[in-house]
This record gives structure tokens, sequence and C-alpha cells, in this order.
């Protein structure tokens, strides 16, 4: 209720008891409410003497009516005249007007509020103890702090290790995490002691003694059984029975432990871990609410780890899928390369036959050998671009020159009307065949994504420095929330589409990565159900950019 620090300019002179203040606990019946408060209520005289107290009083400051009244304040709380209570009470006599204060006393470790109030010829001080509720604050706001942690990286070993940190002194004066590496094998991940000297010898000594996961209490136990283990009070017969030796007792006895407790980390259903809370300097006896506390921070930390090990396992599946890609393009590359040549020979011989039923079906072969390749291609070209290996050349063209090209070339295998408006000559720097596939790509997706429509549009606009050209289409269009990833690797709109639209997602990841080593951007326009527009920005001067060289693992 009072506090132990400042200086205190209160001079205590013993003075014998005076006969008008031992009524002491004998209170009036006026007073009958104060004697039954739950709060601690004391008054003191001018001279700061105490001249009653009731019963709360007595059994908060664990003093007899003897010893509190008609004593002086300081030769009750000797250790109160340093503290800033001190000034408060010499205040608020002197001014009148009532103030109150939160403290900590140390020598009783808990937390007060105390209210004073100017009565005639003295004070009167009310003492709430408030010691749980600011306990549950500060483990509520540990707590917070914590799982902000947490959430804060997917590295959770070295998150634990700051939770562990943090939590010191504020949970425990020793906070501990281990974790099972292992079948039988307990490793100590962090312990953490505000004198890192003491956290060092804590980490020899576990090297020096592992755990013995036998052993049928403590962290052995946690560990087992995933339950946690609670000492609110630990007492030297505990510490006798506990101890594996005498050696192991001495040190259990040095380091004056006065409670702890050990919840699990647990993962599904297997238990990987556990946190231990140790109070000794602070003298601190754990509640039923700090084990509570623990137990949410401990599945917070463990619904944090297996995060980071469900995102460990999929990072690596990725890996695995692109390496998996990777290798089987370059493996289908040769043999469709050959069958390929193998069907032209065919139907080369089938024309000079004049073989038409045979030239039919091969020229289907043909086509669906081509799309096949195409498949390939981007493939390789994902693959070249996740390992940074996708080259462009720089070279002077006639972008417009390229849009015609393409357009006449796509225009032969589509019944859309493929328009082409824009000045006739544009002259770019940049690679010929790259964005000629931008075009390509571009293009067949606007005639793909637009059966019930007849047209596209490319439009051409250049000036000093950029060309921009746009893909226009009136077909099925984007609803918004595809958009942001319309352009992300393997980014298909629906699955219900796919039945409709056959596609692996990479034409719009490919072209967006030529624009952009362009120096160029590429974004899109679309209303569902009425079409899209996708509009590449490109300078004229290009410096291509180098390759970004993704996280794909290897071959290119
Ligand atoms: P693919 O066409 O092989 O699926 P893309 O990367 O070219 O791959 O396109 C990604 C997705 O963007 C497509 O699945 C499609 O849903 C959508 N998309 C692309 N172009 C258009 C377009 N012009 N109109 C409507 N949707 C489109």
């Amino acid at each position: 209720m009072h506090h132990d620090s400042d200086t205190g300019p209160v001079t205590f002179q013993p003075q014998p008891v005076p006969p008008e203040i031992s009524r002491s606990l004998a209170a009036p019946s006026a007073d009958l409410a104060i004697d039954q408060l739950a709060d601690g209520y004391f008054e003191m005289d001018e001279q700061y003497r105490y001249r009653r107290v009731n019963a709360a009083g007595l059994r908060i400051t664990g003093k007899s009516g003897e010893e509190l009244l008609g004593k002086h304040l300081l030769e009750v709380f000797p250790d109160v005249t340093d503290a800033p209570i001190h000034e408060t009470v010499r205040r608020v006599m002197t001014t009148g007007k009532a103030e109150s204060v939160e403290t900590y006393y140390a020598p009783f470790r808990r937390w007060f509020v105390n209210s004073f109030y100017r009565i005639p010829d003295g004070l009167a001080l009310f003492t709430r103890d408030i010691n749980d509720q600011k306990v549950l604050e500060q483990n509520l706001a540990f707590l917070a702090d914590a799982s902000m942690l947490l959430s804060s990286s997917l590295d959770t070993q070295e998150t634990l290790r700051a939770v562990a940190r943090i939590a010191v002194p504020r949970i425990g004066d020793w906070c501990a995490i281990d974790l099972l590496t292992a079948p039988g094998k307990v490793e100590l991940l962090t312990v953490a002691h505000v004198d890192p000297v003491k956290s060092q010898w804590a980490r020899d000594l576990r090297e020096s003694i592992p755990v013995d996961l036998d052993r049928p209490f403590g962290l052995a136990k946690v560990l087992q059984t995933g339950e946690p283990e609670f000492y609110p009070e630990i007492t030297d017969q505990m510490l006798v029975a506990m101890a594996r030796d005498a050696t192991a007792l001495e040190l259990a006895r040095s380091l004056g432990c006065s409670s702890a407790m050990i919840v699990p980390l647990n993962v599904r259903d297997a238990t990987i871990g556990a946190i231990t809370f140790v109070a000794t300097e602070s003298g601190r006896h754990y509640t039923t609410a700090d084990l509570a506390m623990a137990q949410e921070l401990a599945s917070r930390a463990a619904l944090a780890i297996e995060n980071s090990q469900l995102y460990a396992a999929s990072q690596h599946a990725v890996a695995l899928r692109d390496d998996f890609i990777a290798a089987a393009s370059h493996e289908l590359r040769t043999p469709v390369t050959s069958l390929k040549v193998y069907t032209e020979v065919l139907l080369r011989q089938a024309e000079q036959r004049g073989d038409h039923q045979a030239l039919r079906a091969l020229r289907a072969m043909h086509h669906q050998i081509d799309r096949l390749n195409g498949l390939i291609v981007d493939l390789l070209d994902v693959t070249r671009i996740e390992s940074g290996t996708l080259e462009l050349r720089q070279e002077e063209f006639d972008f417009r020159q390229l849009v015609d090209d393409v357009v006449d070339m796509m225009q032969a295998t589509t019944q859309h009307r493929i328009e082409v408006a824009g000045p006739s000559h544009v002259m770019v720097t940049g690679d010929h065949e790259r964005l000629g596939q931008v075009l390509t790509n571009l293009i067949s997706n606007a005639v793909k994504y637009s059966p019930q429509s007849d047209r596209v549009i490319v439009r051409l606009i250049s000036d000093a420095e950029a060309v921009i050209f746009e893909v226009e289409d009136f077909g099925i269009g984007i609803a918004p929330e595809h958009l942001p990833h319309l352009f992300d690797r393997f980014y298909r709109v629906s699955s219900s589409r796919e039945k409709t639209f056959p596609g692996l997602g990479m034409g719009l990841y490919i072209v967006q990565e030529i624009v952009r080593r362009h120096g160029g951007s590429l974004d899109v326009q679309s209303v569902s159900g009425r079409g899209s527009c996708f509009r590449v920005h490109l300078p004229v001067q290009v410096q291509t950019a180098p390759a970004a060289g993704g996280n794909w693992s290897s071959r290119a």
C-alpha cells in the first residue's frame, strides 16, 4: 500500500498515545459500515499518528491494532520515508484536497490503490488491494505483445526467443522454452533471465544434465502428457522430493524458487515442447489466472509453430513442383519436336499420294502437336523467368510492322475480325520476338475469351517517349476480384470456366515479365460480360531490365 523510494521530509517523533485515540477498533455504531468495509480504512491525526483502523486494514497490513494505533506512520512503515506516497500524505494534509494513487508496495509484493481524504483533525485513507486486477492487466498486455511477436514472422524459433525475453521479468524471473527435437530428445531453445550471466548458467546446467523424460513431474511430465504443471507455492519439501541427488538439491535451493508453471506446446495431437515460467527474486506466487494466461500464450505459440511448419511444407511442395515442371518441360521438348518433324514428313507423303483422308488426320495431328509445343514453350519460359535466365535481345524495329505480321498470322486461324488502328510506323528498341509473343498472347486470349463476339481491336498509340498498345475484346470479361491476381503464375479465373476455356494460366504471367523487362507496364480494364482491354505501355528506348530470378530452384 505504500511505496519505498524518494526522500520524505516528515520527521518522525515517537509520541505517547493520547487517551482519546485509543478508541481503536471498537467503533461507535455509526461507524459500523467502515468496520465492515472490504477495503482497508485508516485514520491519522495531524501528527500522522494512526488513530483508527478497520479489520480489513489490519488484514492488509498484517499488523495488530496495538502495532498501529497511536503510532506514527513512519514508525509503523519506516520504508515509506523515501516513497512518493509519503509526499501525497503530506500534500493532502496541507492542501485538504483528496488524492488517489496506485502503488506497488514491495514488502507485500502487491498493488494497492490508496485514496486520501482530509477530515477534521486528520486524514482518512482507504486502501484497496488491486493486485489481482493489476496482474491480470499485466498478463493481458504481455499476451497481446507476445501474440504480436508470434504473428510477426515465420521464423518461430526467433520469435519464441523474443517471447521469452519479454516474459522476463513481467511474468517470471525465468522463462525457458524447450522443444522436443526428436523422439526423446529435449533441446533448450532459449532461457531468459534479467541477468544474462544467469541465463548462460542455466544453459550450461542443462547441457551438463539433460532432461530425463522418464521423471514423473516437471518438464518431463508436461512433455509426456501434454498437460500443464502448476506449482503456486514451491516448498523445500517439494525440492527434496524432486531432486535427483544432493548436488541437484543444493542447486535447486540456491535458486530460491517461490512458484513455477510449465505449459505444453501442443500441435495437433503432439506435444512438441513447453514453456516454463519460474518466480524467484520477485517472490511471486502464480495464480490460476496466471496459469490460464500461460496456457493461452502456449496455444498461440503452438499455432505459430504449426503455421510456420505448414508454410515450410508448402514452400517445399512448391519447390518440388517447380523442379518437376522445369525437368518435365525439358524432357518433353525433344520427343515433341521429333513428332512434329515426322508428322511433316507424313503430311508431305500424303500430299504426294493425294490421300485426303490421311491428310485431314495428319493436319489435325500437326495442329495438336503445335498446341502441345506451345504449352511446352510456355512452361520453359516460366522456368526461365523463375530462374532469372530469360534472355532478351535489343534490336531496333518497326513495332507497327510487328503488329501487322502478328495480326496477319492470327487472322488466318480465327473467325474474329482483328482490326488495327494507329500510326503506320513506330520505331522501338527491344526484343522483336518476345514482343511478338506479347502481342500473340494478348490477341489469342482476346479471341479465346470472346466466343460470342466477332471483333478484336488492336490500338497503337505513340509519342516521343512511349508506345502504348491495347488489345480490346467484347467477350466474357473478368470479375473485379480476379483482376489483382490475373498476372500471377498459373492463375486462372475459375474452375467452372476451365472446362470451356482450357489453359494453364501462364500466358499473362509471361507477358507481364517480358513487358516489365522492357521497362514497361501492363494493365487491364474489364467488365464482366462486356469485354476486356489489356494495355501495354512500353518506353521507346528500352533499356532492358536485368532478369529478376525468382524462387525457382534449378534448371533453365
Ligand atoms: P490461360 O489463358 O492459359 O488460362 P493466361 O495467363 O493467358 O492463361 O490468362 C489467365 C486468366 O486470365 C485466364 O484463365 C482467363 O480467365 C483470364 N483472361 C485472360 N485474358 C482474358 C480476356 N481477354 N478476357 C477474359 N478473361 C481473360
